[in-house]
């Protein structure tokens, strides 16, 4: 069985307690790896580590900290057939979706960011008739905690860790225990891309009991989080007093507005994989389908038709276009809230329950039907709560008011999508849908440079190019006479 490790200071190595949590395949519902039951023991030798290697690492030259960088995203380059089979492999998702996004974005992050931090540039403000200028020195911060979650396993732990590096922090860094594996390849290859012992740590463990050390201790002055929304309450309530600078990207619930003078073909078409792509597993899936009266019917049956032939399959097969839930324990989730659905009267489109086992090796596997559902108002927790599967409702409006008033029915505010061939109508409602990504006849269209993140319950903060940067970096003030 596969023994993953902790990176501490350079060096791989077991938890202090040499306890061990067992990681299962989602395909098969096989132990086939195991990983550190790291505590707060760990977690304070992490960051000891991370805080003797700053004072080298914040002053070695930007240009060497983005060859680091650079050299690490060639790294997941030349291995990246392994990290493809082991993303799918630990997270259930099919290699064709890990061979098309996960990887590539991954090594994308890296040298996105090592880009950036040779273009980031600070104010400088020369007042006119003053005798003084003002510059902003942006500073890294020191020891930084990175945590991310298990949909997008490597895309999203590199998401975070590039640009904390890029601006000279030293980092320790968590992945979801129930996806550790592609995180665990990568800290192998930190000493060959040249990053020194230190720089950059990872430590394997439940997100309550290494998470949580990481988040308490006192000398992580900055946390980078992704996850559900109650993880990001509870990070807040844990560090309120601690004056940590957070930034917590979070869950969503996130509408698709179709209006019936759309592209029928192209919105029928992206909704299928904006509904269902990683198994509905990301945080920017759309999850309700909101459908002008007049195209109600026409939209429902050509989205009904599509997604009925979408057949869970094997995630190894190249083919497989939708893979296995993340966990056992997801999968029930998602069943219930589909039970409970019936239970408040909807109507089962397509799906409906658990998917029959692709094969004799996935008999025991984590699949779940493609699902639409109708006839739920707003109010009902189906249209309310964050499922995070391949379950979708359908609602009817009747004027471009309602659809936004339906749209921002929700305590989330993290991406919406709208269809309209109408285009001072798309940016009036993307202006007003309370989001922040908002797409107009596409989705998932990502430009790194733009910020990332959401309103509401969805998030505090955003990420993606000089916002990251910016987080990452305390500014401080300067004034000096000019004579
Ligand atoms: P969780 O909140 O359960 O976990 C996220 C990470 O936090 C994991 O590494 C987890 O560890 C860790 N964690 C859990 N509890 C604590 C704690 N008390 N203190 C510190 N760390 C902790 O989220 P999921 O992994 O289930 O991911 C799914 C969620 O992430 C969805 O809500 C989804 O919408 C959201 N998400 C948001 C995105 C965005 O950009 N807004 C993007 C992708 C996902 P462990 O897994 O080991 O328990």
């Amino acid at each position: 069985m596969m023994e993953l490790q902790n990176l501490i200071g350079g060096e791989m190595m077991n938890s202090e307690s040499g306890n061990w949590l067992e990681n299962v395949e989602p395909a098969t519902g096989k132990i086939f790896s195991r990983i550190p039951r790291s505590g707060a023991a760990d977690v304070e030798a992490a960051v000891q580590a991370a805080r003797k290697a700053f004072p080298g690492w914040s002053s070695t030259p930007f240009e060497e900290r983005a060859a680091c960088l650079r050299r690490l995203g060639a790294l997941i380059a030349t291995h990246s057939e392994a990290l493809i089979a082991a993303e799918s492999q630990d997270n259930g998702k099919p290699v064709s979706l890990a061979r098309a996004v996960d990887i590539p974005r991954a090594q994308k992050n890296l040298e996105f960011f090592a880009g950036a931090i040779e273009h980031f540039a600070s104010e400088v403000h020369i007042p006119g008739g003053s005798e003084f200028i003002h510059y902003t020195h942006r500073k890294p911060i020191g020891v930084v905690g990175c945590i991310s979650p298990w949909n997008l396993p490597l895309y999203l732990f590199t998401w975070k860790i590039a640009p904390a590096l890029a601006a000279g922090n030293c980092v320790v860094a968590k992945p979801s225990e129930v996806t550790p594996v592609t995180a665990w390849m990568l800290s192998e290859w930190i000493a060959e891309a040249g990053f020194p012992s230190g720089a950059f740590n990872v430590i394997h463990g439940l997100g309550g009991e290494a998470g949580r050390a990481l988040v308490e201790h006192p000398l992580v002055k900055a946390i980078s989080f992704t996850g559900g929304t109650q993880t990001g309450a509870e990070i807040t309530r844990t560090t309120a007093g601690m004056f940590k600078k957070l930034s917590l990207e979070l869950g969503g619930k996130n509408p698709a507005i179709v209006f019936a003078d759309c592209d029928l073909e192209k919105a029928v078409a992206t909704t299928i994989r904006s509904s269902f792509a990683n198994q509905g597993q990301i945080c920017l899936c759309s999850s309700r389908v909101l459908i002008e009266d007049s195209l109600y019917e026409t939209f429902r049956d050509a989205l009904v038709n599509k997604a009925k032939r979408i057949r869970p399959g094997d995630p190894s097969d190249p083919t497989t276009k939708m893979g296995a839930l993340v966990s056992a324990e997801h999968r029930d989730k998602v069943l219930g809230y589909i039970k409970s659905a019936v239970g408040q009267g909807a109507t089962v489109l397509c799906g409906g329950g658990a998917a029959p086992a692709p094969n004799d090796r996935c008999k025991s596997g984590y699949f779940v039907q493609p699902t639409i559902l109708e006839g739920l108002g707003p109010e009902c927790n189906i249209n309310q709560e964050e499922i995070f599967g391949p379950v979708i409702t359908l609602q009817r409006f009747f004027s471009e008011t309602e659809a936004i008033a339906l749209a921002n029915d929700s305590v989330y505010g993290l991406a919406a999508t709208i269809w309209t061939e109408n285009l001072s109508k798309a940016h009036r409602v993307a202006g007003l849908v309370e989001s922040g990504i908002a797409w107009i006849n596409c989705w998932l269209v990502r430009d790194l440079r733009t910020p990332f993140g959401g309103v509401k319950s969805s998030g505090v903060g955003r990420e993606g190019g000089f916002e990251a940067l910016r987080f990452f970096t305390e500014p401080q003030s300067v004034c000096v006479p000019t004579n």
